[in-house]
């Protein structure tokens, strides 16, 4: 009974999120797509942090952001460990790292081992799956 009613609440939340998502959105963070390279507009000048287009979590900053020239936008870090979570994607006969949000389970791209120091790391995110904030 108590997973049912656990089903259902998420049930809830899945359909609540559906509603507010455009298509992109949703077929990036719900369905793992991911956007045209380059096709992304670009976030308002002044944004300072990147929420989850999903539940609001905020997960990168400007701070950790850079021009990659990938056509995707780029940070070096998440805005803390736990705004995210890691998977192991072996999809498309690659095996690649993918990045979630750690509150709602939308995806938001992949994480790569070519980025600038201090980490070293590129989060390669989709645009759509963002929402920017001043
Ligand atoms: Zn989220």
């Amino acid at each position: 009974m108590i997973i049912k009613i656990r089903d259902a609440m998420n049930d809830i939340s899945r359909n609540k999120s559906k509603k507010k998502l455009s298509e992109l959105q949703f077929r990036i963070t719900q369905q793992s797509a991911t956007e045209p390279p380059f096709s992304h507009e670009g976030f308002e000048k002044g944004t300072k942090l990147f929420e989850c287009v999903c539940c609001d979590s905020i997960l990168f900053k400007i701070e950790n952001k850079f021009e990659s020239g990938s056509g995707w936008p780029s940070f070096w870090s998440p805005f803390s460990a736990e705004a995210i979570t890691e998977h192991k994607d072996e999809s498309y006969g690659m095996v690649r790292t993918e990045v979630k949000c750690s509150n709602c389970n939308a995806h938001l791209g992949h994480v790569f081992e070519d980025g600038p120091e201090p980490t070293g790391l590129r989060y390669c995110i989709n645009g759509a799956a963002l929402n920017g904030k001043k």
